[in-house]
């Protein structure tokens, strides 16, 4: 028997795996059951200096993710000998990645596109798990997709119960507990669930909590968030806030750009008394592999250090030339306030586990973005569910 706790990106993907080769597996899920298109109201965001997104539902943040399925830290992890090429291929069939048909490439997407080449920029759509067949382009991925059109960790959710998984929700663990250097069970409260096999998947704010709480090892001051800011201006009647969001990318070494509507650019619009609707405004996603300096104790730190900074601010600017090349005007540039969805690097391999992703109690385990060796810089899903798939095998 194997005990999952966490049923987001990496927690679903060991339940189901684990189920299909016959397992008894139980999920263990802190937050509760969830209908896709109300995932919004599960953010459970953390005030740091740099707002932390999440959502603690059943599916984890997966729910609200924008669909982007884009391989990264392959390098980083053949550095320290994971290599997922099996891995990532598996989980890009099962997902169904590919760029979408041009039908759902809106006008202000377009634009950004069209500008940034004429800019010399190199542009890519970007690689998506969306449904094609059912995605309605309303940009509400972020909010919860009302058409289910976006692979999410509930389909692994749905497929582990099938293959006969225990799925308990509204029950956070507590406590890991340890007997003579070996796992024993969990805590939830009162109940005590044991078992000899216990798989962390509780993300890179909770996972190493729970490690602490057992006296182990963790890397919790090396947080990363791959710390972003949109930024936007008036471009009247593009309705621009219900294209695919984020559906072109353009890489650079430590940053990424991407075409981005944010509610909060309207408010710092309002705050700056220039009148704007969420119709009028096209925005680029700044997205930076911050500095590894965060803090997780009973309150969440992170900050911004010199060289993120820099990297925010020559990412700004870039977006700002692609903006003006679109026809924004630049008297209307705001910025939206600093914000991290990628939170990781709190558990890393050679820290926390090796590499067979396991700590240095016995049958103990943690696959989720905790064990993360660097910043992405990029979406980390696809490389979530690929190490949760590697890791799975070396279970049983
Ligand atoms: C708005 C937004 C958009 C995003 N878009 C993308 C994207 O397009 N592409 C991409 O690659 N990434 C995206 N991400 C990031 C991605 O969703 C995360 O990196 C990924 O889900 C992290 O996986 P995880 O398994 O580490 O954690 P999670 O998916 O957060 O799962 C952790 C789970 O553990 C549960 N849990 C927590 N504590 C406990 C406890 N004590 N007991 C039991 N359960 C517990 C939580 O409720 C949750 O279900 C996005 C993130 C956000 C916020």
């Amino acid at each position: 028997m194997v005990i999952v706790v966490g049923s987001g990106a990496g927690g679903a993907t060991v339940a189901k795996e684990l189920a299909a080769r016959g397992l008894t597996v139980i999920l263990i899920e802190k937050g509760p059951v969830v209908e896709e298109r109300d995932a919004f109201k599960h953010y459970a965001n953390v005030d740091a200096e740099v707002h932390i997104m999440r959502t603690i539902c059943l599916g984890g943040t997966t729910v609200v993710s924008a669909g982007n399925g884009v391989r990264c830290l392959d390098a980083e992890l053949r550095a320290v000998g994971i290599d997922l090429s099996e891995e990532f291929e598996e989980t890009e069939k099962e997902l169904g990645v590919g760029v979408l048909p041009d039908s759902l490439f809106g006008d202000g997407t377009r634009k950004i596109m069209e500008a940034a080449t004429d800019l010399g920029l190199e542009v890519q759509k970007m690689p998506k798990f969306i449904d094609p067949a059912k995605c309605k382009a309303d940009g509400r991925c972020s909010f919860g997709c009302p058409e289910a059109a976006k692979w999410s960790a509930l389909n692994f959710v749905k497929q582990a119960k099938r293959l006969g998984a225990t799925i308990l929700t509204n029950m956070p663990v507590d406590e890991v507990i340890v007997k003579s250097g070996e796992v024993a069970g969990v805590r939830c409260g009162d109940r005590i669930f044991t078992d000899d096999t216990v798989v962390l998947s509780a993300g890179a704010l909770e996972t190493p909590r729970l490690l602490e709480r057992a006296g182990l090892p963790t890397s919790a001051s090396s947080l990363f968030v791959d710390t972003f800011t949109t930024i936007g201006g008036v471009l009247e009647g593009i309705g621009f806030n219900k294209e695919v969001t984020m559906n072109a990318l353009i890489r650079f070494d430590d940053f990424i750009l991407s075409p981005h509507f944010s509610r909060r650019l309207v408010e710092s619009m309002e705050q700056r008394g220039i009148a704007a609707s969420p119709e009028d405004m096209l925005g680029i996603m700044v997205k930076i592999k911050d500095d590894e300096v965060g803090v997780i104790n009973e309150q969440v730190e992170k900050g911004v250090t010199n060289r993120d900074a820099v990297l925010l601010s020559e990412g700004a600017a870039v977006a700002g030339s692609i903006l003006e090349e679109a026809g924004v005007d630049p008297a209307t540039f705001v910025a939206t306030p600093l914000r991290g969805a990628h939170p990781g690097g709190t558990a890393k391999i050679g820290v926390a586990v090796d590499t067979r992703l396991e700590t240095g109690v016995s049958g103990l385990y943690v696959m989720d973005a905790s064990v993360l060796p660097a910043a992405p810089g990029a979406p980390p899903l696809l490389t979530i569910v690929a190490l949760a798939k590697y890791g799975s095998k070396l279970i049983g």
